[in-house]
């Protein structure tokens, strides 16, 4: 039974990690979304808030669950048993800080395993720092984020 952990900040997330996760539920078992709750960051929403909207926009999809962690992703691996770490990536400027924490977390444990996945290309561009200026300043991100992100981000934002 093959388990891959998707770790990443999701502030918020957008159809672009939504692609990621419907791409990769198919490919294995289970496939774990972990939120890194990391207020170095100071991210837009809190880790409650960006768990259960992943919760929402990943309904439909089964064999998936969302998980918050803190601290090293090597310990989470540990503590839910997979060695498998998925990461997209979109354009080359994503490629170094990705080769970087791989290769860093390959040398706290030696068996996890990175993958890395690509979006389908309408979403090659989307990120949820873009997708959070843009709404800032009124811009239309309907297409780039689930229904419940909008919402948020219309609270958020009015
Ligand atoms: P982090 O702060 O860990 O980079 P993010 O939520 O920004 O967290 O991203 C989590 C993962 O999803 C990263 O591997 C990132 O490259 C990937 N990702 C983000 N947006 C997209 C997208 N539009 N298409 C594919 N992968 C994406």
């Amino acid at each position: 039974m093959a388990t891959a952990v998707y770790p990443g900040s999701f502030d918020p997330i957008t159809n672009g990690h939504l692609d990621i996760i419907r791409r990769s539920s198919v490919t294995f078992d289970k496939l774990i979304i972990a939120v890194l709750e990391n207020e170095e960051k100071s991210p837009l929403f809190s880790v409650d808030e960006r768990v259960q909207m992943i919760r929402e926009a990943c309904g439909g999809i089964e064999n998936t669950e969302v998980r918050s962690f803190s601290g090293l992703l090597v310990r989470f691996m540990e503590s839910v048993g997979s060695t498998i770490v998925l990461r997209g990536i979109r354009a080359v400027s994503d490629y170094e800080y990705e080769l970087q924490m791989a290769l860093m977390n390959r040398e706290l444990s030696p068996e996890i395993e990175t993958l890395f996945m690509l979006p389908s290309i309408e979403y090659n561009y989307v990120s949820s720092r873009l997708v959070k200026e843009v709404r800032r300043y009124g811009g239309d991100v309907s297409s780039l984020v689930p229904d419940v992100v909008l919402r948020a981000l219309e609270n958020q934002f009015s």
